[in-house]
């Protein structure tokens, strides 16, 4: 996936969440090294939800 502001290739990141009081760790995410943009792919998003139990 390409940044549209930048138009660079996201690198992917792991970092921990918390979303609802509820810790993920090793979340994986896009992020763009130059506006440090962070978005989600439709995959991490997925994974993302199953674990947090949305
Ligand atoms: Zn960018």
């Amino acid at each position: 996936m390409l940044c549209p502001n930048c138009f660079i290739e996201y690198v992917e990141v792991t970092f921990d969440c918390e979303i609802d009081g509820v810790v993920l760790h090793d979340v994986k995410a896009l992020k763009c090294p130059r506006c440090q943009e962070e978005v989600f792919s439709p995959e991490q998003q997925q994974e993302i939800q199953k674990r947090a139990c949305i």
